[in-house]
Parts: C-alpha cells; sequence; structure tokens
C-alpha cells in the first residue's frame, strides 16, 4: 500500500467544477489584482475569526512580514519568538534588520512557554523586545492567556504565526463580573494580529501562496493595506517604503470555495488524530516509551474543567506529529514502506547556519529535543482507515526489528 504525507488530488477532483468556474470567472472580469474576490475573501476570514479586518496578503512569510513592518520594526529592535518553528517566523525579523530573541518550548505543546517567556521580558532592563511573535505550531493554540498577560505588562504587541492554525480554538478565561467564562477564541484573534497562510499543504491552501493578516484594530489594517501597495498612499505618493504583497485573485475566489469546506476537513484530520490515538494506544508501544502521542492540551483542560461553551477546534492537526525513539531509522523504513512522513523540524532555528558567527551560540533544551525526537504521519482528511492500520503495522514491525 502507498500512503502519501498528502494527498491533494482527492479534494481537487471533488472540487474540480466549482475551482474552474471560479478562475474563469477572475479571468472573464479582467480585474486581475485586488477586487471583489479578495474583499470577499477578507470579510469571510474575519468573520471566521470573529475579528473586524481581514487584509489578503501574497503569503504567509509577507503575512508576517508586513505586519512587522507595520509595527515598526527595524534594525537592532529585538523580537520574542520560538527557536521552534517553519523558518519564515524568524526569517522576517532577520529581514527588518531585527533581532529574534529565543524563548524555549514547552515539550507537551511544542509552542513557546510562557514561564521561560516571562522570565526573559522581565530581564529586558532597556527594553530592546518590541514585539513577541508566538507560533501555534502543527494547529494547536499557544497558551494565548499567559502570552497576552505579560504583553500587557510589558506593553508588547502581539502578532500571532497562525500559518498552521486557521479555525484553532483556544479557551480564553473572561471576568464577566459573576465569575470567570470561558471563551473560546479563535487562532489570530487575541493578539493585535494574527497571520495565516494558504500554502497549498495547510488545512485552508490555494492553488498557490497566499496569505492574509487579520486584525481587530482598523488602523493597523489601514497599515498594512498601504503597505502592502508599496507604502503608497494616495497612489503614486510614498510616505513610506512598503512592498508588492498583494493577494492573487485567482487564489481568493479557490479559497472561498474551500473555505465553505473547512469545518468538514478540519472534522476529518480530527478524527484521524483520535483514530491514530487508539490504534497507537492498542499497542505496547506508547507503554514501553517507543513512542508519545500528540496531545490536544485543551481538549484535556475542557475535559477537566467545567467549561462554557465548549470547544470544538482545539486543534486543527494540520499536522499529526509523534515523539519516536530512533526517529531517524524510522523515517527511513517509513518510507521506504512507500509512507510519506517527514520531520518538522529537523533542525531548530537557532541553530540555522545563515545566524552566521556574530550570533551568539544558545542551547534550547526542548526545541532541539523535539527537533531530533519528532516525525508527522500522514493525516489528511481524505486518509482512509486502512491506510492509518498500514501506518500503525509498519511502525510497530519496526519497532518489533
Ligand atoms: C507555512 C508557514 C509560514 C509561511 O507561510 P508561507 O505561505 O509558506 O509563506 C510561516 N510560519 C509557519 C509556522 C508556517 O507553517
Amino acid at each position: 500500500m502507498k500512503v502519501p504525507l498528502l494527498d491533494l488530488k482527492q479534494q481537487l477532483n471533488y472540487l474540480r467544477e466549482d475551482i474552474l468556474k471560479a478562475v474563469t470567472r477572475v479571468i472573464d472580469s479582467t480585474t486581475y489584482i485586488q477586487g471583489p474576490e479578495v474583499s470577499f475573501l477578507e470579510h469571510e476570514i474575519a468573520a471566521y475569526c470573529g475579528v473586524e479586518n481581514g487584509v489578503g496578503v501574497s503569503s504567509g512569510t509577507d503575512a508576517l512580514l508586513v505586519s512587522l513592518m507595520a509595527l515598526g520594526i527595524g534594525p537592532g529592535d529585538q523580537v520574542l519568538t520560538t527557536p521552534y518553528s517553519f523558518f519564515a517566523t524568524m526569517g522576517v525579523v532577520l529581514r527588518l534588520g531585527a533581532i529574534p530573541v529565543f524563548v524555549d518550548i514547552d515539550p507537551v505543546s511544542f509552542n513557546i512557554d510562557p514561564v521561560a517567556m516571562e522570565e526573559v521580558l522581565s530581564r529586558d532592563h532597556d527594553r530592546k523586545i518590541k514585539a513577541i511573535l508566538p507560533v501555534h505550531l502543527y494547529g494547536q493554540c499557544a497558551d494565548m492567556e499567559a502570552i497576552m498577560k505579560s504583553a500587557h505588562q510589558y506593553e508588547l504587541p502581539v502578532i500571532e504565526d497562525a500559518a498552521q492554525a486557521i479555525g484553532a480554538e483556544y479557551p480564553m478565561n473572561r471576568d464577566t463580573g459573576d465569575g470567570m467564562k470561558v471563551q473560546w477564541k479563535k487562532a489570530g484573534s487575541m493578539g493585535l494580529a494574527g497571520c495565516f497562510s494558504f500554502f497549498p499543504s495547510k488545512n485552508l491552501g490555494g492553488i498557490g501562496d497566499g496569505g492574509m493578516v487579520v486584525t481587530h484594530d482598523g488602523a493597523f489594517a489601514d497599515k498594512i493595506r498601504i503597505l502592502l501597495n508599496h507604502g503608497a498612499s494616495p497612489k503614486y505618493y510614498h510616505g513610506q517604503v512598503g512592498g508588492n504583497f498583494r493577494l492573487d485573485p485567482i487564489q481568493a475566489a479557490v479559497l472561498r470555495i474551500k473555505m465553505t469546506y473547512l469545518g468538514q476537513w478540519h472534522r476529518a484530520r480530527r478524527e484521524n488524530a483520535d483514530r491514530y490515538n487508539r490504534m497507537f494506544t492498542e499497542t505496547d508501544l506508547v507503554q514501553n516509551n517507543f513512542l508519545a502521542l500528540p496531545q490536544a492540551v485543551y481538549l484535556k483542560k475542557q475535559l477537566e474543567g467545567n467549561m462554557s461553551g465548549a470547544g470544538e477546534n482545539f486543534h486543527i492537526y494540520n499536522q499529526y506529529v509523534l515523539r519516536v525513539n530512533r526517529r531517524d531509522a524510522l523515517l527511513d523504513w517509513l518510507r521506504s514502506q512507500d509512507i510519506g512522513c517527514e520531520v518538522y523540524y529537523p533542525v531548530a532555528l537557532h541553530q540555522q547556519k545563515c545566524l552566521g558567527a556574530s550570533f551568539p551560540v544558545q542551547s534550547f533544551h526542548q526545541a532541539e529535543k523535539a527537533a531530533s525526537e519528532t516525525i508527522a504521519l500522514p493525516i489528511y482528511p481524505e486518509l482512509t482507515a486502512e491506510m492509518q492500520e498500514y501506518v500503525v503495522d509498519k511502525i510497530v514491525e519496526f519497532y518489533r526489528q
């Protein structure tokens, strides 16, 4: 049996007619830059996230870049972030001449550890840190309540890298006057701004690059709209230097179709994750510490406490990631058995060569450990129970060798 890491063909076959119609509609309109498809998608995604503003941009990377530009981040400024993410999270900081300040991750969620973060902020006496850039890795939100609390205390803006987490929900405690109530908040809606990627492998993926910034703050959204058109306001008058970071209307038209299936796809991924968890638990691999299952930390909270308004998308499983023994050997074995798998990510950000010799040598134990122990298995919505069984059987076979 062949089990690819991701199979976009099935989704395409199902949506082919609608997608071709939408693309044709854009082509026939001859509106090839911005236009109604982009603004409709902006409204639809903003509404989905429960925020007032959405601004379409050219990629998830550019969503992050333009957000930091709108904050005025520049040479010498520091941005606090995680050492365990896709490169773009750190890349945008470096491109602006700013310096990433890393805080190690929590070993269970793989997201920034808020206690370690608070400690770094408390030592920043000359206030070099200008923003906090948490990542909601694999489709599960970072601990935003703690992060927002520190952000308020140190008066720092938070830009959420929600590239892997569109629709993921976080149980935010809110004082309602008569006691604390939990409100499930969508990824990207808790900080000053949230950044999404429509890279084809994300839960909401286009037929090319695309991204979006969502924000409650209308003035911040306006700044981004100006920056993504070379900083022009009005046209041909440049008060600042921006770039061309616009979302392609063909992508917007296709994404609007896919948006209507997003809830269904999230559910299918979650069911696949539950099925893997059951299948692995029925083996002795977890018990014998050959592997550790991914933890949906907010589901656990929900089950333990008496939360109001139960969340559903506490984890959207953009990736299903295990910690395993002999990771690299397992990776080779699974690939030799026609099973697609990948490591997100094999090198922690603070260890990337591009940082150069002048960057201080630092160690972030949990990030480094995650980089050497994690493996992502196929989790896409159309994956079948038979395929999952095959994957689990092959992993069992590997540890029996
Ligand atoms: C995918 C991704 C990005 C970048 O998105 P692109 O659309 O590929 O530019 C940024 N951060 C994280 C965590 C991502 O997974």
